[in-house]
């Protein structure tokens, strides 16, 4: 009774997080009432998302024929800062904010359960061997993960593991609500809680 198309739509799209089959259908129906310019545009989006790869370096997205994304390619950025947030928005909230001038390494989402996924433990891998190569230590690293239990427990496994690669482990201040997420933080508390790392 569900028309294919429709179907297809909602088995692919139900995927999605926070979208479940009747979100999913919902959506679906909402698209076909769209003129059909919009639909194109929609389409290309999807389109262009595709030709995006992973950063080898520190797992932000990049464009497949790049060698590393735009910011580990910036050479003005310096590689003795790091920040290790867990998603791809907080390094977008942490470079609205524009006070941060290291680089990155995305963790990729917590599970609920706080214990680190083998890929996301290959990524901490990636980056100790990254310190180890370059024969100095990070002047900081900056475990910038949401204060919850989940972001606290895992700060302090990193920062364990880390102990002998940086001269500063730290995290931020207390400016973002305990519970709260550094993706919804307006940028004057995240420079706040930035500011007053420790
Ligand atoms: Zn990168």
């Amino acid at each position: 009774m569900i028309p294919e198309a429709i179907q297809r739509f909602i088995s692919a799209f139900s995927r999605l997080p926070s979208m479940g089959p009747r979100q999913a259908g919902r959506l679906a129906f909402f698209l076909t009432s769209l003129d059909k310019a919009t639909r194109e545009e929609l389409e290309r989006a999807l389109h262009v998302l595709g030709t995006m790869d992973r950063c080898g370096e520190c797992f932000f997205v990049k464009q497949q024929d790049a060698a590393a994304c735009s910011i580990c390619s910036d050479r003005t950025r310096t590689e003795a800062v790091l920040a290790i947030v867990e998603k791809e928005t907080d390094l977008l909230t942490f470079e609205k904010m524009g006070a941060f001038r290291g680089k990155y390494l995305v963790l990729g989402k917590l599970a609920e359960r706080g214990i680190l996924e083998p890929a996301q433990k290959l990524r901490l891998e990636h980056l100790k061997q990254t310190i180890r190569k370059r024969d100095a230590l990070l002047e900081e690293l900056i475990i910038a993960l949401n204060p919850n239990s989940i972001g606290d427990f895992t700060a302090d496994f990193i920062a364990r593991e880390f102990k002998d690669l940086a001269k500063k482990i730290t995290r931020l201040g207390r400016g973002i609500p305990t519970g709260g997420e550094i993706e919804f933080a307006d940028d004057a508390t995240l420079a706040h809680a930035f500011e007053r790392r420790s």
